[in-house]
């Protein structure tokens, strides 16, 4: 077993200074994709910062929109009244991902920041440009019927796996952060990254940053659909999915909005049909 240090952090603000302080840390949410990753050897902190103790557990709606803070359970989105009766696409799209009792555990912060689940990735045997750069990667000829088709590079074909972030893609959310230089807002579709020569990197996030919130903004959107096409009906990756929000008045589709998931490194924002 590795040894690591643990620290309870009770606000943001330490929760960033913290991490400032020890480069070789990780913040800790509901730990469902962290520890397993620990206990496969993917990745090695030598500190773990547990976030859980901050106050970003609330739901709220204004007229500009809703806004989700980074620790409220999967679950808890889900089953939400405002989300669900304002937001559905979203509820559809969280309820699809993983199992209940995942869904109890992972939050939207660290849904946001899972990693792949190329199984070249997780294999630390095989070589894989974004665990180890420059070590190749063992998808590109190997078992790849998960990967991507769109965005990819020679160096890496791994999608990102999460549901809910494909439907906050359609819905043109925004990731509230906050780092050593203060708040600042990421547009969702500017979140994660395609692998280019970097395929080490998800996201745009710095070193050091903390997802604090994510908000939707207010839309006219009155039909919606999150289709997630797996190997199971439960507890299965996606294949590919495709969330879908239209703005429909007498049967004209006034505005849409389309995203697709399982298919790059990033959740794939269809722009040319929105
Ligand atoms: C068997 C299995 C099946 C699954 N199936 C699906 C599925 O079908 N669909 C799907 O979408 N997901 C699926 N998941 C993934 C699951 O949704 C993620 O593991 C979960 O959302 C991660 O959230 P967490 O809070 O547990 O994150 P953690 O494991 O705690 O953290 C994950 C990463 O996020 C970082 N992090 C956490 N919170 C923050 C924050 N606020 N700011 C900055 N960084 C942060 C951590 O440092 C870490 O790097 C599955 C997982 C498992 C184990």
């Amino acid at each position: 077993m590795i040894n690591f240090e643990y620290t309870r952090v009770s606000s943001a603000k330490a929760a960033v200074s913290t991490k400032a302080k020890h480069a070789a840390s990780q913040f800790i949410a509901g730990g469902t994709n962290l520890v397993d990753l620990m206990k496969k050897g993917v990745t090695a902190p030598q500190r773990l910062i547990d976030i859980n103790a901050l106050p970003l557990k609330d739901i709220s709606n204004d007229a500009k929109g809703l806004t989700i803070g980074a620790l409220v359970p999967n679950s808890v989105a889900a089953e939400n009244n405002l989300v669900t009766e304002k937001y559905p696409l979203l509820a559809m799209a969280l309820n699809a991902g993983a199992s209940a009792q995942l869904r109890n555990m992972a939050t939207t912060g660290g849904n946001i920041m899972q990693r792949t689940r190329c199984p070249y990735f997780y294999d630390i045997t095989m070589p894989c440009n974004k665990r180890q750069p420059q070590s190749g990667c063992g998808a590109m000829e190997g078992y790849n019927r998960m990967h991507a088709i769109f965005g990819a590079s020679e160096k890496c074909i791994a999608v990102h796996p999460s549901d809910m972030c494909v439907a906050l893609a359609a819905l043109n959310a925004t990731v509230h952060v906050s780092g050593a230089k203060g708040e600042k807002k990421i547009s969702f579709v500017d979140f994660h990254r395609l692998p280019g020569d970097t395929p080490q990197l998800d996201n745009n996030l710095q070193t050091g940053e903390l997802i604090t919130a994510v908000h939707i903004p207010s839309n006219r959107f009155n039909k919606s659909y999150y289709l997630k096409v797996r190997d199971r009906l439960s507890y299965a990756f996606a294949l590919v999915s495709v969330a879908v929000a239209l703005e429909v008045s007498d049967g004209v589709i006034k505005s849409a909005s389309i995203a697709m998931g399982g298919v790059a490194h990033k959740p794939w924002r269809l722009t040319v049909v929105s």
